[in-house]
């Protein structure tokens, strides 16, 4: 599960990283009006930022700094009249529905910082630059080694000396020395604590030395969250922060059918059950020349309702140009599934082709439920085994 910059700003402030204040807007207004609030408090710029579950907001112009009530309009309303398009998002980019209007900070120099897990090691690690902001995929694939990724011990966690070393080898410098190893120390235990799989601050920022700052602060002005699905259930108040208008809208519906679904770029919709025979499933389509458009499993003791609705859910992406349906039949009947194809043809219709591969409990049961629909189901073939199906559903849409 991913959140907004604005909530991963209030879950680091929580765990005891410094980070400007800030408000959400969801209209021009707002976002004016929160901006004055800046402006007669601090007397200093804003920044005005689109809040997406996508980065590269920068560059494409959905961060900017504002030094007054038109400015902070004029960002506000480009910000939700347009969509972001960056690398991170496709090229038809992502609606903006909320800003987070805050104040803005003078940088000296900006670092990269975040806690992931790394599968290799089996362990977390903490990876650091002191050549953060907007380039760090450009630094980690032209020079490498100005990437830090300290393991983490699993047991130890990241002690004080371990972090103290890593901001003397970033370059912090004097009393950043010891602020930049607090914040290290505190994103490794916020990201143990709320089962993350990515804590991530980019920029971590140093601001210039001033009266009241006579070292310069340090502190978080971009950040980003993901979070272990499988721990959601003991995360109430990451849970509480999920935005189902960021998410793709066939995703949302399968995980309330209990159905695993992701959208892939092919034309031939998959309809398996089990992950590992949905993995197969799209081996043996590639294999064929064929190109799957989605992973789909409906699990191991899926209802009729809920293959129904994977078959609306398959159905509904306008790429699918044929459908192979994979079912083993270990917990799940065949002759189930069979009248669950019979009853969504009946509501949806099948107007592209199917292949149907079923194998395993009650499938001979199965069978004459399929051969007896055959009729009212022209576009249906059945296989005799997989390699069978996928060459039927590959020669179906090519
Ligand atoms: P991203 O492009 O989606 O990662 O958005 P960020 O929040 O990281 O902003 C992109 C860049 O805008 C940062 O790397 C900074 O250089 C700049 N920026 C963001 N907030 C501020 C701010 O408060 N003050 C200044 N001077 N620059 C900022
Ligand atoms: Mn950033």
């Amino acid at each position: 599960m991913k959140v907004h910059e604005h909530q991963a700003r209030d879950i680091l402030s929580a765990a005891g990283v410094p980070v400007p204040e800030g408000a959400v807007a969801t209209t021009v207004e707002e976002a004016v009006s929160a901006a004055q609030a800046v402006f007669a408090a601090e007397g200093q710029l804003v920044v005005i930022k689109a809040q997406v579950h996508a980065g590269g907001r920068g560059k494409a112009g959905f961060v900017k700094l504002v030094k007054n009530q038109d400015e902070a309009r004029e960002a506000a309303h480009f910000m939700l009249s347009n969509r972001m398009v960056s690398p991170q998002t496709g090229s038809e980019g992502l609606e903006v529905k909320k800003l987070l209007v805050a104040e803005a900070v003078d940088i000296a120099k900006e670092y990269y910082l975040a806690v992931t897990h790394d599968r290799a090691r089996r362990c977390e690690v903490l990876i650091a630059s002191a050549e953060g902001g907007v380039e760090i995929e450009q630094v980690a694939e032209d020079n490498p080694d100005a990437i830090l990724k300290h393991p983490i011990d699993p047991l130890r966690g990241l002690e004080g000396h371990e972090a103290r070393t890593l901001a003397f080898k970033l370059g912090f410098q004097g009393k950043q020395v010891n602020q930049a190893a607090a914040i290290m120390s505190r994103l490794v235990k916020c990201f143990r604590e709320r089962d993350c799989s990515l804590a991530e601050i980019n920029p971590l920022v140093v601001t210039p030395p001033c009266e009241k700052h006579p070292d310069g602060q340090v502190l978080a002005i971009d950040a980003k969250f993901n979070f272990d699905d499988n721990a959601l259930f003991r995360q109430k108040a990451i849970a509480a922060m999920f935005d189902p208008t960021e998410e793709d809208p066939a995703e949302i519906r399968a995980s309330e059918f209990g159905l695993s679904y992701v959208s892939l770029d092919g034309n031939i919709g998959c309809l398996v059950n089990g992950a590992g025979l949905a993995m197969g499933t799209m081996d043996i389509i590639a294999l064929h020349g064929g190109m799957p458009a989605n992973f789909l499993d409906v699990g191991g003791s899926a209802t009729e309702e809920a293959v129904a609705e994977a078959f609306r859910i398959i159905l509904s992406d306008e790429k699918v140009q044929g459908v192979l349906v994979n079912i083993f039949g270990g917990i799940m009947q065949c002759d189930k599934i069979a009248r669950a194809i019979v009853a969504a043809a009946g509501e949806v219709g099948f107007s592209v082709p199917l292949v149907v591969r079923l194998e395993g409990t009650n499938v001979g049961d199965a069978r004459e439920v399929l051969e007896a629909a055959k009729a009212d189901i022209p576009s249906m073939q059945v296989a005799t085994d997989l390699e069978d199906a996928a060459a039927k559903v590959c020669a179906a849409v090519a």
